[in-house]
């Protein structure tokens, strides 16, 4: 186009030349035959010349403005242009990142799904958080409400690669509001946000917490947990984060539910339904197990062997609930005596208990046995205003005093505690050397 204007004003160019030239010419063929025309020719030769000056003049005047008007029209276009591919990179951005996150999902689904503990799920949940927001200033918090108590708990916190701790064990005052309306919140600044008073934020204040949010992990109208991410700086979150927690916390509720299902199953599996206490088959496998370690440590191991006395007449007498209901309180009473972690209690049998106590020599295990039996004797079972009492017997062998072997050591606790019954029942008695 401009190569087209430029031609236009050559041509133009050209013809005004020939129009002062021809004149020109004329002048000097009158001039040479000395005519007074010459004179005349002169003047209208420099008027003509000045016209036309003047007339390409304003011609290119307006020809500027022109081409000044298509530049600045050329530049709007330009500009235009620059804007559209700036908000195509911005959506090609966002796709990508939209692509990573569900990228990142998929990778998250993937390990949930062969999480089967809660602790497990735990801490695959908050290491995989921490990815989606760890590569900024973001602390992930996961509590969980206690499947008995039904209490919410601290269960996993993590900031970049570590463990990070938390006081606010139960949640704090964002978290009690998720809990209650189980809508997700996003907190810009707790400096500012008027709905919260952050004086009250005793145990957030030690992380200088600014921003955060905080979801509620649901299935259907039930919450098992919240899941939260907090920063120190303020305006850290966007509502587009809160939407994308918001997803990761149903996927995660999934799972924990799941988990919590496997582990009430596994629970099954291994205790009683009446006492609570280990059945039989997992004791014997813990039984191995103690001994092992404590041979490692040189230290003993005692075993404790329980029966009843006489509970058929006992069942007779006051019925089979009745009797469900001493066993109930065998059971409370041996918690309450081996409370301790490392003691291990067991059903062993129908009305035939077990006790597991490491460092525990034989000496002390007879007391321990002896202080048994008489709160067990001591002990009322109030049925129909009536007070009755159980009496047990207790057998005792020591690893590895008595026996070197599991099931010789089980043999000759069991034989202790028949040896009691022989001997008149409602007695300890020690393992035969
Ligand atoms: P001994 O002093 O010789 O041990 O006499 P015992 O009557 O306790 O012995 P025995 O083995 O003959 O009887 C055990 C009784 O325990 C039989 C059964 O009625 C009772 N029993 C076993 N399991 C349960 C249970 O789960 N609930 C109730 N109520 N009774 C049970
Ligand atoms: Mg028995
Ligand atoms: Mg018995």
């Amino acid at each position: 186009m401009i190569r087209t204007l430029k031609k236009q004003l050559y041509n133009q160019r050209c013809f005004y030349l020939t129009a002062v030239s021809l004149p020109l010419i004329g002048f000097f063929v009158y001039a040479t035959l000395y005519h007074p025309a010459f004179f005349y020719l002169l003047a209208l030769d420099l008027l003509v010349g000045l016209l036309y000056l003047f007339y390409i003049y304003q011609d290119m005047a307006q020809r500027r403005a022109g081409v000044e008007l298509q530049k600045q029209d050329m530049t709007e276009k330009a500009n235009l242009l620059d804007e559209e591919m700036n908000q195509e990179w911005t959506s090609i951005e966002s796709y990508c990142k939209k692509i990573l996150n569900y990228s990142q999902l998929k990778g998250l689904t993937e390990k949930l799904c062969v999480s089967f503990t809660l602790q497990e799920t735990s801490a695959v949940l908050s290491s995989e958080v921490n990815k989606f927001f760890g590569d900024r200033d973001a602390t992930v918090i996961l509590y969980l409400f206690h499947s008995r108590t039904g209490e919410l708990g601290l269960s996993a916190s993590q900031k970049g690669e570590m463990r990070i701790n938390v006081e606010a064990k139960k949640g704090d005052l964002y978290d009690q509001w998720v809990v209650k309306t189980l809508k997700p919140l996003l907190i810009e600044d707790i400096r500012t946000d008027f709905r919260f008073d952050a004086d009250k934020l005793e145990g957030e204040r030690s992380r200088a917490v600014r921003s955060l949010m905080s979801v509620p992990m649901c299935l259907g109208a039930k919450a098992v947990g919240i899941l939260r991410v907090d920063s120190t700086r303020e305006n850290y979150f966007t509502t587009e984060d809160v939407r994308l927690l918001n997803t990761i916390a149903d996927l995660g509720a999934m799972a924990v539910e799941n988990a919590q299902l496997y582990e009430r199953i596994e629970d099954l599996a291994i205790r009683d339904s009446l006492t609570g206490l280990f059945l039989r088959r997992h004791f014997l496998e813990r039984i191995g197990q103690e001994m092992a370690r404590q041979l490692k440590r040189q230290q003993p191991l005692s075993f404790l062997m329980l029966d009843l006395d006489e509970f058929k007449q006992y069942n007779d007498r006051y019925g089979h609930p009745a009797g469900d209901i001493v066993l109930k309180t065998i059971g409370q009473i041996l918690r309450e005596m081996f409370s301790s972690p490392e003691f291990f209690i067991c059903r062993y049998g129908g009305e035939e208990f077990a006790v597991l106590l490491p460092d525990c020599p034989k000496d002390e295990a007879l007391v321990l046995a002896e202080r048994l039996r008489e709160r067990i004797q001591n002990q009322p079972v109030v049925l129909r205003r009536e007070r009755t009492r159980v009496t047990v017997s207790i057998g005792v062998a020591t690893f590895p005093d008595d026996a070197q072997l599991k099931e010789d050591l089980v043999a000759k606790a069991d034989m202790a505690m028949y040896r009691a019954k022989a001997t008149g029942r409602n007695r300890v008695c020690p393992a035969a050397p």
